[in-house]
């Protein structure tokens, strides 16, 4: 159970970071001292033959210059020198006799090998052979070479000193790769945990936005990484959160408020109905009122639900360009009945096309409401105007009117759902309208605001982006 215990893997990232680090550092150093090990035996070993062959090709002009008696005396000096133990030297006919020796007492078991001397005849230069001889503690090289004429000249060294030095390099490299690897992991260690202090961070306040505190958000560090992305969201996603929250809170709180009159209304007609009508002309008018109110509450709670809709992004976004020219003038044709009932006139100053990237039934709803609102509230003889300019990349509409006017105090709560003026409430309505203009405008990236001289008249201007002018050019062509 224990062994299952160490055996799984480590829970933490920072921990599973860490030896992943420390695991690829040791394998790539491995490699690495692989590959230098491997490179500075070769060198080692061709420089060892280089020198016995340089060693032959001395001898040989040694017997040429200063005759056999010198080279025999050579032979002796060589050996001691390097020590008898770790050299020696023999001199063979070309039929592998041996015709002289140094003392080969630490070579007993050293043969003449036929082949290496058949290879000599054959006009081989040299023969190299690696001896692994049982008196030796460490192998030997050995060369065969012809000195002269049936003269060949065999030398053999100990590799002892190659060994020694190549042993001595792995001995260094094991305590040295330890620390390295030791030194690599804590490295590797803090690395993981600064890397990771931000998700550790995000966590924290995860938590602390499950415990209730949703306006806790995630401290900002400039780091410019993945985390502060990670962070930059996660505050963004919470942010939206909370404004949907609010808005739902806002929807339930007017729900509680605003439609209770009208549902009031509609249970006191019906009461009404039941104590005081008889005849079936006052069921009539009764159900005709309830019908009517009914419709009111319904129409409210649909405005509603279009505000939810747009202030949250959800719902369908089919996207398309639109002329906005059609959309006002369409918009205007409308109104014309209602306004010359009201002996309004309605004039538009338009452009010849005003091409606008959004929803045409969501634009057509913002300019029918400001319309509506402008007939609404101007008295008889006034005038409505609607105006479509595209300027700096942006498309401007207002709707101006010579009616009634907005008191300073009221005027920067007109966007509020609910929200009537005093002045107003002779005339129907929900107090929805401009919120729903707002919410519309802010959903295709614009926004909308008001002017207003109390007595003199109001502005309603809705700015949105503009489609970029090729899309204008493609849809014109
Ligand atoms: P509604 O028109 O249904 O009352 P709105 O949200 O459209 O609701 O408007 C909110 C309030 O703003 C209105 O009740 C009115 O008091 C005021 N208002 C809006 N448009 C105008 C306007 N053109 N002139 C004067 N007052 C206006």
């Amino acid at each position: 159970m224990y062994l299952k215990k160490i055996l799984r893997p480590p829970s933490t990232l920072a921990l599973r970071l860490t030896l992943w680090y420390a695991g690829i550092f040791t394998i790539s150093t491995l490699v690495a001292f692989g590959a230098f090990y491997l490179a500075i035996s070769t060198v080692i070993s061709k420089h060892r033959d280089l020198d016995l062959r340089g060693d032959v090709q001395e001898y040989s002009a040694m017997l040429v210059t200063k005759g056999i008696g010198e080279v025999k005396a050579e032979m002796s000096w060589d050996a001691l020198s390097d020590g008898q133990e770790h050299t020696f030297l023999r001199l063979l006919s070309l039929d592998g006799k041996e015709l002289a020796a140094t003392d080969m007492s630490a070579w007993r078991s050293v043969r003449t090998d036929s082949q290496a001397l058949e290879k000599l005849k054959g006009g081989a230069d040299y023969v190299l052979e690696t001896l692994d001889l049982p008196e030796q503690e460490f192998k030997a090289r050995t060369v065969y070479g012809s000195i002269g004429p049936d003269l060949v000249l065999q030398i053999g060294e100990s590799l002892e000193e190659d060994a020694e030095f190549l042993a001595l390099h792995r001995t260094v490299f094991i305590p040295v790769m330890a620390a390295m690897v030791i030194v690599a992991a804590i490295i590797g260690w803090l690395m993981a945990r600064r890397a990771l202090i931000g998700v550790e961070e995000v966590t924290q306040t995860a938590i602390e936005i499950s415990k209730g505190a949703m306006d806790k958000r995630v401290p900002f560090k400039a780091r410019g990484d993945e985390i502060e992305r990670l962070a930059t969201t996660f505050n963004y996603m919470l942010d939206r959160i909370n404004l949907l929250i609010k808005g739902m809170r806002e929807m339930s709180d007017n729900i509680a408020h605003d439609l209770r009159s009208p549902l009031a209304r509609i249970r006191g007609v019906a009461e009404m109905g039941l104590i005081t009508s008889h005849t079936e002309e006052e069921h009539k008018a009764m159900a005709g009122s309830m019908v009517e109110e009914c419709d009111r509450l319904l129409g409210m709670i649909n405005a509603m639900l279009d505000i939810a809709e747009a202030e949250s992004g959800t719902g369908e976004n089919t996207l398309e360009e639109v002329d906005l020219v059609r959309v006002v003038q369409r918009a205007c044709e409308l109104f014309q009945a209602i306004a010359e009932e009201n002996s309004l006139t309605i004039a538009a100053d338009l452009p010849k096309n005003c091409l606008v990237y959004g929803e045409a039934r969501k634009l057509q709803r913002m300019v029918a409401n400001l319309l509506d609102n402008a007939l609404k509230f101007t008295p008889p003889q006034g005038s409505v105007t609607v105006s479509l300019k595209a300027d700096n990349g942006q498309i401007t509409i207002s709707v101006s009117d010579t009616g009634i006017g907005i008191s300073e105090d009221d005027l920067p709560y007109v966007f509020k759902r609910f929200y009537r003026c005093d002045n107003s409430r002779a005339q129907q309505g929900t107090g929805l309208g401009l919120s729903l203009v707002k919410a519309i405008a802010g959903s295709l990236g614009g926004s909308v605001n008001a002017s207003s001289h109390l007595g003199k008249g109001s502005t309603f201007t809705i700015t949105l982006p503009q489609l970029p002018l090729s899309h204008q050019f493609q849809s014109s062509s």
